[in-house]
């Protein structure tokens, strides 16, 4: 006997009776879990599920009911899900019909959401009306045209003519609706929720008409007439299946059909008041659907090829996950990948439904399945390769610290703090609390702060008096990162590798979070510095490519030649080293190109010739650091510019590494020195200035590795400079000094006025830097400095009159090659770091012939190490240090060496 009553919504609900048993048809008792038990047995003896579930049956007899049809499920199910951009017009309408008819499966149920931005034009009428902005008309107005024209695209004949006279119904009532919240400045949330669904209600009867039209007997579905939901304290609602499924039942007997088309999003109360899923929501409504159909599969189409390793939109090196357990999809959505809507995995999970995403616009990809983990992981080459699946993010939150030694073992703390949490309605979005129990810290969305800050204060206002609690904090402007990922659990080092990444890439995190799932690690960091750690940790997972983005400042000789050494070697990092170095900008001190992905070093001088803007070093050094797609960045100074160098610091300071041959920084005053050397030891920041002394040849590198092993420098002497070693290695036999100056000069082996060599001042220069690189504060100054320019010629107005009146003056210089010729020795042009006596100086020395001084040649350098351990020979390092190429090669292996040291495969 099946008796009916009258409900107070104007449908019938039903009671099943005893007497059912009678019926042909199985009836099932909508309990969820018995449901999920019988399907689960069901299915694994390949049992199709046929029972017949009644429901809001009205005023029928039981003989009509058995003739009804009622709604099969299982397997013969799928469900598809459409995304706003897969109906963004009609073109992609008609695409979404061809998907649907191609679908061979038996029977057919088409979520889908409103066309793409409909729901935020929804909404702005909503904002405008209560506003009182007269433009809702007109916005409204454009709601309509946008369907209106859409339809007529699609449709022709009884169709089109059916779906325009609801579409102008519904605009009528629209606008009369839209009118009362105009007039009452309000809207309540029932009535938002009644207007924004409407771009669901249309797209769907739409697309339904166009699968209609491909021949396809098809009925579409208001799920409001189905769907019923309770709404919770949270902005959230809970479905309930049990009368979702009865009303399912009824529809189905009122419309029996193999292909559904039903809206998304839009859903009713138990009390027949229509609501919405919230934002995003058909994701949600198609688990929904699938979990009361028993679907084999729910596919979510929609416009990226599945689910990302991280937003594509901010990592631009993505990768496409294969599969993914309901556990990881559902910590990746939510925690911010807005690929699926995180309430989408409970409903299907019940039953082991698996999940597709998929790419409308790409239809050979083959998507991401979300499923049960297979059970030989093997299989799964990405579970091997990296433990942690992928990475999301969520802006705009406020830390909260409950603070005090008052809480350290006091029973109900926590309890206190989220119940005055809860009372403010706030969402807590992760918890940390240290084992001390010192503090209790908390994140939530940053528009609930202010609540949750008084909430608390006022609860706790006894505490903080009496200093049981000494503050509640609040730490606006920050933002979450979560790593994801099922093995992290069993994989030991995944944070130690999370955390080394975010330290290199100079990122401090201000609370961490991991759940003893393991699933995740949440990390709380400034909001500035979000997209930045996002690339550095998936970057560090899931690339192994070092990826620095490098300014190149000064393109003159020595720069340029860096350039062109960095586009024919550019490939070769990248292919065979893991390394991928991007120059983002080149700035001279006229003009500067700067790009978002890095620029065509085959093309640079042209660029900076005519696309070049006007230079500024702080614009350019924002936007060569300010590109989030590479976690690190470096300034490369090719200057010899003094107010260059004095911009390191501040580059340090906001973790730009430097690399630079410019000796201006460390032998300029020693306090800023000392300065620069200090913060560059405490930060994860690096500073390489190799080719400051010597170009390419190993020199500083072999002092620091002599120092950090232990040894200690007695002496350093050297031949620095090129010019003045070529000038002393052919100053022989009768030529006098001026010849041989002219001769260099003219072969371009000097500066233009040679007296910037023959001053001594840029051997100096190294010679401080080697000082002080061994511990010794000198400053230039401090410096003795055998010049070579005569007294006389240092006011010579150019370089032309200095070396027409150079001869004047070699009568001194050849006395002194004679004495030392006739010693059987040769004079060099030196400088020397003497450790013992703490002092430095550049002069003219005699060495005996057979001396490594002696014997050079050309314009080589040479330098010689005494020490402890190098004390009766001296570790000596010879060969070319002077010329762009081997300038710009010293400065490109200290490029390397930052790859490295930012974790580049050795
Ligand atoms: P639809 O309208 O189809 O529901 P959504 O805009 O809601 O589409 O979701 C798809 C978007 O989610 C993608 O375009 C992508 O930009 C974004 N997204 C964020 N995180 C991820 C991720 N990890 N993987 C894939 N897409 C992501
Ligand atoms: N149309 C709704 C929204 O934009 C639901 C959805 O598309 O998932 O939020
Ligand atoms: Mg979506």
């Amino acid at each position: 006997m099946v008796i009916t009553e009258p409900s107070t919504m104007g449908t019938r609900r039903i009671r099943t009776g005893g007497d059912l048993e009678s019926c042909d048809s199985e009836i099932v008792q909508l309990e969820p879990v018995n449901v999920k038990l019988s399907y689960a047995s069901r299915r694994q003896k390949g049992e199709s599920l046929n029972k017949h579930i009644l429901a809001s049956v009205t005023d029928i007899s039981v003989d009509k009911l058995t003739e009804e049809a009622h709604i099969p499920k299982g397997q013969m199910w799928s469900v598809h899900k459409f995304g706003g951009t897969c109906v963004g017009t009609s073109q992609r309408i008609k695409n979404v019909g061809e998907i649907i008819v191609n679908d061979d499966t038996e029977r057919k149920l088409i979520v889908v959401s409103a066309m793409s931005k409909v729901t935020d034009m929804m909404y702005d009428l909503i904002y405008k009306a209560q506003s009182r902005n007269d433009s809702y008309l007109s916005a409204l107005d454009a709601v309509f045209e946008k369907h209106q024209l859409t339809a007529c695209d699609l449709l022709d004949g009884d169709e089109l003519a059916g779906f325009l006279s609801r579409l102008h119904h519904d605009i009528n009532n629209l606008k009369a609706m839209l009118r009362a919240i105009y007039i009452a400045g309000h809207a309540t949330e029932s009535f938002t929720d009644f207007v924004v669904g409407h771009g669901e209600l249309w797209s769907a009867q739409m697309l339904a008409a166009v699968v209609r039209k491909n021949g396809i007997d098809c009925k579409w579905m208001d799920t409001r007439e189905v769907l019923i939901v309770n709404p919770t304290s949270s902005n959230q609602v809970d479905p309930d299946f049990s009368e979702s499924e009865k009303r399912l039942e009824k529809w189905f007997s009122q419309s029996p059909s193999n292909t559904i088309i039903a809206t998304g999003f839009i859903a009713s109360t138990p009390d027949n008041i229509p609501t919405t899923l919230k934002r995003d929501g058909s994701d949600f409504s198609a688990a929904i659907m699938g979990a009361l159909l028993r679907a084999h599969q729910v596919t979510i189409w929609t416009d990226v090829d599945g689910v990302y390793s991280a937003d594509p939109r901010k990592v631009s090196e993505a990768v496409i996950l294969r599969t993914l357990s309901y556990q990881e999809a559902w910590e990746m959505s939510y925690f911010g990948a807005n690929v699926l809507h995180p309430r989408t995995i409970i409903p299907v999970m019940r039953y082991d439904i698996p999940i597709v995403i998929r790419n409308i616009f790409n239809l050979s990809a083959p998507g991401t399945m979300i499923c049960r983990p297979p059970v030989d992981e093997n299989e799964d080459e990405q579970i091997i390769d990296s433990p942690v699946k992928g990475f999301a993010t969520i802006d705009n939150l406020a830390l909260v610290n409950v603070e005090g030694t008052g809480m350290a073992g006091v029973p109900g703390t926590a309890n206190a703090i989220f119940g005055a949490v809860k009372d403010v309605g706030a969402n807590v979005i992760m918890i940390s609390q240290a084992s001390s129990e010192h503090s209790v810290c908390f994140a939530v969305p940053e528009k609930e702060v202010k609540a949750v800050a008084e909430a608390l204060e006022s609860k706790f206002r006894e505490a903080l008096n009496a200093g049981r609690l000494s503050q509640v904090a609040i730490v606006p402007n920050c933002s979450i990162l979560a790593a994801v990922g099922q093995k992290m659990a069993s994989t030991p080092g995944v944070s130690a590798t999370l955390f080394n990444a975010l330290a290199k890439a100079n990122i401090n995190i201000r609370a961490i979070a991991q759940g003893c799932s393991e699933y995740n690690i949440t990390v709380v960091l400034k909001r500035e510095d979000c997209i930045r750690a996002l690339r550095a940790v998936h970057s560090r997972f899931y690339l192994s490519r070092t990826t620095i983005a490098m300014g190149i400042i000064g393109p003159g000789l020595i720069g340029a030649t860096l350039l062109d050494q960095l586009r024919d070697q550019a490939a070769v990092l990248k292919e065979d080293f893991n390394i991928d170095l991007r120059v983002m900008g080149v700035t001279g001190s006229r003009t500067m190109v700067l790009s978002d992905t890095g620029i065509d070093l085959s093309t640079w001088r042209e660029l900076l010739k005519e696309k070049g803007e006007v230079a500024d070093l702080e614009k350019f050094t924002q936007l060569v650091h300010g590109n989030h797609f590479i976690p690190n960045t470096v300034l490369v100074d090719c200057t010899a510019d003094s107010n260059v160098a004095s911009r390191y610091h501040d580059w340090l300071r906001r973790g730009i590494h430097v690399i630079t041959p410019n000796k201006k920084a460390n032998s300029g005053p020693l306090d800023q020195y000392l300065k620069l050397r200090s913060l560059q030891r405490k930060s994860y920041t690096h500073y390489f200035y190799e080719a400051t002394v010597g170009a390419g040849l190993p020199i500083i590198s072999t002092l620091r590795g002599l120092l950090e092993t232990g040894d200690h420098i007695l002496r350093i002497e050297g031949i620095f400079s090129g010019t003045l070693s070529y000038l002393f290695n052919s100053f022989v036999g009768t030529r006098s000094f001026s010849e041989v100056v002219a001769e260099a000069k003219e072969a371009g082996y000097t500066e233009p006025d040679p007296r910037d060599d023959l001053s001594g001042t840029d051997v100096a220069r190294k010679v401080i830097i080697l000082a002080r690189e061994s511990g010794l504060k000198l400053e230039l100054s401090d410096l003795p400095v055998r010049s070579l320019v005569p007294e006389p010629l240092k006011a010579c107005a150019s370089a032309e009159e200095f070396m027409k009146q150079l001869p004047q003056f070699d009568e001194e210089l050849a006395k002194q090659r004679q004495e030392a010729e006739d010693a059987g020795e040769v004079l060099r042009y030196v400088g020397v770091v003497d450790a013992i006596n703490k002092e430095g100086r550049v002069e003219l020395r005699r060495y005996k012939k057979d001396h490594p001084f002696a014997q050079l040649s050309g314009s080589d350098n040479i330098i010689a190490f005494t020490t402890k351990r190098y004390k009766e020979q001296p570790l000596i390092v010879r060969g070319p240090g002077a010329g762009a190429q081997v300038t710009a090669g010293g400065i490109f292996s200290d490029i390397l060496r930052l790859a490295s040291y930012l974790g580049a495969p050795s």
